[in-house]
């Protein structure tokens, strides 16, 4: 982090300006637009004009052909709030061009810049993380939270505790079939049903006992998945047969 002080915002809308990146950081920023990182679900959304754009995300190490377009495409952007985050070693101070006389070696040598994200080429989840830092939500979003408090559940036979790892991962597991409001709808259900079992065959009865009255065909489907997963991870967890 670095450059002025940031303001912050609900949403921003961003322009991606490759200033002669080897296109390896701009797989990573168009990964964090793909459904599995979704960065529009905080806000951040792709313009196809940087006249829209609250925000540039610039790769590479700025030669010396990219250095005009780079200068006009910030000069076109709304004077307010012109926020600039450097995405990879490139942009932030040449990478492993950094003595080349072709270079400007950074973004910050042409246009000042405010976020710098680390990486050649950045995971995904560092674009997400400056993303983060520019809408002000890491704080907010890695605060140690307890999602599902460790209860005891199947424990009279196995003392298995269905804990906060397995509660993510099954989360996530389901995060693949359906959407984020039917997810959390049918966590719910399948937490109560965990621990209301006593045995994992009990479990794995009731959830198919759920899934088969249910009229949906698309959610019958997810419950027998999901019991299946469910079934699958604790006997993994226990050594249960
Ligand atoms: S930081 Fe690495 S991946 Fe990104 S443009 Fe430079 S060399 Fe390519």
């Amino acid at each position: 982090m670095g450059g002025r002080p940031r303001p912050r915002f609900r949403s921003v809308w961003v322009f991606h300006v490759d200033a002669s990146a080897c296109n390896g950081c701009d797989i990573e920023v168009l990964d964090v637009l793909t459904p599995f990182y979704d960065v529009e679900r905080f806000g951040v959304k792709l313009v196809p004009t940087p006249r829209q754009a609250d925000a540039l995300l610039v790769s590479g190490s700025v030669n010396r052909q990219a250095v005009i377009g780079l200068k006009r495409v910030y000069e076109a952007m709304p004077p307010k709030p012109r926020i600039v985050a450097a995405v990879g070693a490139c942009a932030i101070a040449g990478g492993i061009f950094y003595d080349s006389l072709a270079v400007y070696g950074g973004v910050d040598k042409i246009i000042p810049v405010h976020i710098y994200i680390p990486g050649c080429p950045p995971r995904p989840e560092a674009i997400l993380f400056g993303l983060g830092q520019l809408l002000g939500l890491v704080n907010k979003k890695i605060e140690p939270r307890i999602l599902y408090p460790g209860r005891r559940v199947l424990d009279r036979k196995y003392g298995v505790l269905f804990n906060e790892r397995l509660y993510k991962d099954l989360r996530y597991y389901l995060t693949r079939y359906v959407g984020y409001y039917d997810r959390d709808y049918i966590l719910d259900d399948l937490l109560e049903i965990i621990n209301s079992s006593r045995t994992v065959e009990e479990l794995r009865e009731k959830i198919m006992d759920k899934a088969s009255r249910l009229k949906d065909p698309r959610l019958r489907e997810v419950y027998s998945i999901a019991g299946g997963y469910i079934v699958e991870k604790i006997r993994e967890e226990t050594g249960a047969v």
